[in-house]
């Protein structure tokens, strides 16, 4: 009957069965045994539900469901009504199938029944054709009722269709409905969240309000003080326009006073130079003057050749320092005058041999730059050569010699004793000097470094006298003549010092390492020289300036001389190389004198080492010292002759008859 599946009606659905229900309830008043087991009030009551089912059905639960959505349900009202009909369709021919039986009962004589009024009339058993009109009109009350099922059922079919369109509808609408429930559902959200915003925002509001309320009497107050203040204002700035003004008037005389300490370093710049040219020509002319005439010339004993020159060279200058003697008591034979502090004078008594003659005096005078008695400090002795420190600082190469037999107090007088403030010798007063000064010119804008090295010479070998490695490993050393003309030595310890204390420092370990020589070698310091150096460099940058120089102090080592008998072996190597030494020095001394083209200073290691020192631009000082005792008259006479060469004096001896 039906195409597909599909197209079968759902009896499943709500409208359907008000339908159906309707359907069965027409079939159940049609149908003649249900009729009669019923009684009539339920056939009313039966007839009632219908029509309230019919009723229902025009407005169905889903319709009422839809009442808000107010949309008018027309088909469901349709559907109703066509089926309305089809029961009237349905009655009318059993009505007419009544009438047509009674027309029949008429021609057939059916049997009446007994207790049924609407039921087919008995026939007897004979009435075929009464029957058979009963048959027939059964067949066509069928038939009828076929018909109106099938109209029925069709109308029921639209009525499905029209439910299926209004249940898809339906469904659309419901998903559109929970679209927007979900939509709602998020709104909803949103404001509650807004809501609770909303009071999170009252509450900050009121704290806003509170604390607006609070700033306003700051503001008030703040309003108060800045009145106050401005007031205050007012009156400073009528102080920074005065103070600006004699700031202002500061600044010029300040760029005026900047004018005038440039001018006054230019002219303090120019004093220093001036004063080092004037200290130059000071020292110069100190050593430049006549020498006494000698009466008594003879020939120079010892180190030192004649000169050529009877005058000094210049820049020479000889200290003479008598040490006093052990017990404190004087020398008979050295004379100091009290009113020259140049001169001093050996004395020797001569006795006649023959007894006939007085005895004679013979008085050999010697005059130097200064003559120091025994009773002189180290202090006194200082302050002379402290110009030549200064000089030194000037950029002048300085160097100062202590020259004499053992004993006579050249280490004394060049190291003194460390730890008697008022001994101490030249080199840790020179020393103390040097920084001292640099301090100073700091402050005009010198800057000095200082390189110290101690050397000792010893029969013509170089030592390192700061050398800490180990005694085996000592390393050789030669003489090298660098690009710039100064002397160095390889393999030599060069100390950066920066303090006094350093180099007293490196003078201690020097002495070391003297002593630990002389433990193997009897009086080895006396048979050596020792040469203390200090390399000072100054700059002046903001003058563009420089200056370098040597401070050069030097113990030589003892001039005596000894007997050849004496000398042998290892002694007369070193005496020999003594000699050498300082028979080379005073012949180098007397070439720069006599101004001779070649001066010999690669004769010995000493002239070679010192030969920046000794020339040119240089200053040199030498300490003769010599022994008061009367047993070194010979040597302290040797000592003073070589000196008096050195000094450029004539050497000369006075004669005094003792009558
Ligand atoms: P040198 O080094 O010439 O061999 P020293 O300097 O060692 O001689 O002096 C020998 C001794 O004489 C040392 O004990 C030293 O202290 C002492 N002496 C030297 N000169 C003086 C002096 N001017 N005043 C006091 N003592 C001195
Ligand atoms: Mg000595």
């Amino acid at each position: 009957m039906y195409a597909s599946k599909k197209d079968q009606p759902h009896m499943s659905r709500l409208p359907v069965m008000a339908s159906k229900r309707v359907l069965a309830n027409s079939e159940d008043v049609d149908d003649a045994q249900p009729v009669q087991k019923k009684s009539r009030k339920e056939l009313m009551a039966s007839k009632s539900q219908a029509a309230a089912t019919t009723v229902g059905t025009r407005r169905p639960p889903v319709a009422a469901t839809r009442a808000p959505v107010s949309r008018p349900v027309r088909g469901v009202g349709a559907a109703t009504v066509a089926v309305a009909p089809s029961r009237g369709v349905t009655r009318a021919p059993l009505a007419s199938t009544a009438a047509k039986g009674g027309k029949m009962a008429a021609g057939a004589a059916p049997i009446p029944k007994a207790g049924s009024a609407g039921g087919p009339p008995r026939r007897h058993p004979w009435d075929m054709k009464g029957k058979v009109s009963d048959m027939k009109g059964k067949i066509q009350d069928y038939h009828v009722k076929m018909k109106s099922a099938h109209l029925e059922k069709e109308n029921l079919m639209g009525s499905l269709a029209e439910f299926q369109s209004r249940v898809a509808e339906m469904e659309r609408d419901l998903s559109e409905s929970q679209e927007r429930l979900l939509v709602l559902n998020g709104v909803q959200e949103e404001l509650e969240r807004v809501s609770s915003e909303k009071k999170t925002l009252q509450t900050e509001l009121r704290n806003l309000q509170d604390k607006y309320r609070v700033m306003e009497t700051l503001r008030d107050s703040q309003e108060t003080e800045n009145q106050t203040l401005k007031m205050k204002l007012s009156a400073q700035e009528s102080t920074l326009a005065r103070v600006q003004d004699s700031l202002r008037r500061s600044e010029d005389e300040g760029r005026s006073l900047e004018g005038t300490v440039a001018r006054l370093e230019d002219q303090l710049h120019a004093g220093e130079m001036e004063r080092r040219q004037l200290h130059n020509t000071l020292q110069e002319l100190k050593a430049s003057r006549f020498s006494p005439e000698s009466r008594d010339s003879p020939e120079p004993r010892g180190h030192f050749p004649k000169l050529s020159h009877p005058r000094s060279q210049g820049n020479i200058r000889v200290f003479c320092r008598v040490r006093p003697l052990a017990n404190g008591g004087l020398s008979d034979h050295i004379q100091l005058s009290a009113n020259d502090a140049k001169a001093v004078t050996l004395a020797k008594r001569e006795e006649s041999h023959t007894g006939k003659s007085a005895d004679t005096q013979k008085n050999y005078s010697f005059s130097f730059d200064r003559v120091f008695g025994p009773g002189a400090t180290q202090q006194q002795i200082f302050e002379e050569i402290s110009l030549l420190v200064q000089s030194a600082l000037d950029g002048y190469n300085v160097c100062c010699f202590a020259y004499g037999q053992t004993g006579s107090g050249k280490t004394y007088t060049m190291e003194g004793d460390a730890q008697d403030q008022q001994a101490r010798g030249m080199i840790p007063r020179a020393v103390q000097q040097i920084f001292a000064a640099t301090c100073k010119l700091a402050a005009q804008g010198w800057e000095f470094s200082f390189t110290a090295s101690f050397v000792e010479i010893y029969n013509e070998c170089l030592r390192d006298l700061l050398y800490t490695g180990k005694a085996s490993k000592r390393p050789e050393h030669e003489i090298r003549k660098s690009t710039s003309n100064k002397m160095t030595i390889t393999n030599l310890t060069y100390k950066k010092v920066a303090s006094e204390d350093q180099v007293l420092c490196l003078v201690d370990l020097a002495n070391q390492n003297r002593s630990t020589a002389q433990t193997t070698q009897n009086d080895r310091s006396s048979r050596s020289h020792s040469v203390f150096q200090l390399d000072i460099e100054g700059v002046n940058a903001g003058r563009d300036v420089k200056c370098n120089s040597t401070l050069c102090l030097v113990d030589l080592a003892g001039s005596e001389r000894m007997l050849k008998s004496q000398s042998q072996g290892e002694r007369f190597k070193e005496m020999t190389a003594i000699n050498g030494s300082l028979s080379n020095l005073g012949i180098v001394i007397t070439a720069l004198a006599n101004k001779e083209s070649h001066v010999p200073y690669r004769n010995s290691k000493l002239t070679y080492l010192l030969q920046g020192c000794l020339g040119g631009n240089s200053k040199t000082l030498m300490f003769v010292n010599i022994a008061p005792e009367s047993d070194s008259f010979a040597e302290t006479l040797n000592s003073l002759r070589f000196a008096s060469k050195v000094n450029d004096c004539m050497i000369g001896t006075a004669s005094a008859n003792r009558k």
